[in-house]
């Protein structure tokens, strides 16, 4: 039989919600147990992020860079929508961290979400196909010609980083990126921590649009640099800490 991509599909013998309520109980049973440590190396960059939630306007700067540069489409309704980068409350964004007492303007701060290049990305570890992977610097990434569709990756990523295109996206973009490629009908995508600008030694976009200094991003493993020493000196968090998924991107609060 020839296994094209839809009878490849077929053969999983799994949908998507299949995985949700078997696979991913069984993904996060085992990064929950402490199995799986973080894997950050002594030697190479590990990339992070950290973003000082006070010094954000909410201003939007950073989502509309992000989305501008990487050609992302503006879809409605909003069950269709791709983001890459967007914001939520502290409710949304750090489940069952809250409490009754917790300050008014802490509640209502925004916070900006995004792909957590986690160490243990459980994203990487359900792709059937490896188009989704991680490279040696921590940046998990997408290669959209490998992508069958299947959407493992969004029922295994604990923090809804990732979107599908349900309808073609090249019509939904306005003003494109001609240096920047469009995706197609069929595909997941999602942040990739600016990778095309990381390799010419530029930060990601939303990090030089920023213009209160709210986000900074560098390398983990050096410990000079600043994320190092931001999250030396103030208290940071990461989001859902505990599904062991170790997420590179932090939050100081
Ligand atoms: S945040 Fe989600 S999509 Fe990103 S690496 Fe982690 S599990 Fe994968
Ligand atoms: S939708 Fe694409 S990236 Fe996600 S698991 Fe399936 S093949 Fe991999």
């Amino acid at each position: 039989m020839k296994l094209d991509r839809r009878n490849f599909i077929r053969m999983c013998g799994v949908g998507i919600l299949g995985l949700g309520a078997a696979k991913a109980d069984k993904i996060f049973a085992q990064v929950g147990s402490g199995k799986y440590q973080s894997t950050v190396t002594s030697d190479g960059k590990r990339w992070a992020m950290v973003i000082d939630t006070k010094k954000c306007e909410n201003c939007d700067d950073c989502i509309a860079a992000c989305h501008k540069g990487h050609n992302v489409p503006e879809i409605k309704p909003k069950e269709e929508e791709i983001k890459w980068i967007w914001k939520e409350d502290f409710e949304h964004s750090f489940p069952g961290l809250g409490h009754e007492r917790m300050s008014q303007e802490l509640m209502k701060r925004p916070f900006l979400l995004l792909c957590n290049h986690c160490e243990n990305p459980a994203c990487v570890r359900v792709c059937p196909t490896k188009a989704t992977f991680k490279r040696g610097d921590g940046v998990v990434m997408m290669d959209y010609h490998r992508c069958i569709g299947c959407r493992f990756c969004m029922a295994g990523c604990p923090y809804g980083a990732r979107s599908f295109n349900f309808q073609d996206p090249r019509p939904s973009i306005t003003d494109a990126n001609m240096l920047y490629p469009t995706r197609t009908k069929g595909v997941v995508e999602k942040c990739n921590f600016c990778a095309e600008r990381l390799v010419k030694g530029e930060l990601p976009l939303c990090v030089e649009a920023c213009r209160n200094g709210a986000l900074h991003f560098g390398d983990l493993n050096d410990p000079n640099s600043e994320v190092r020493k931001l999250m030396e000196s103030q208290p940071t968090i990461q989001r859902s800490a505990s599904m062991g998924t170790f997420p590179n991107v932090y939050y100081i609060i």
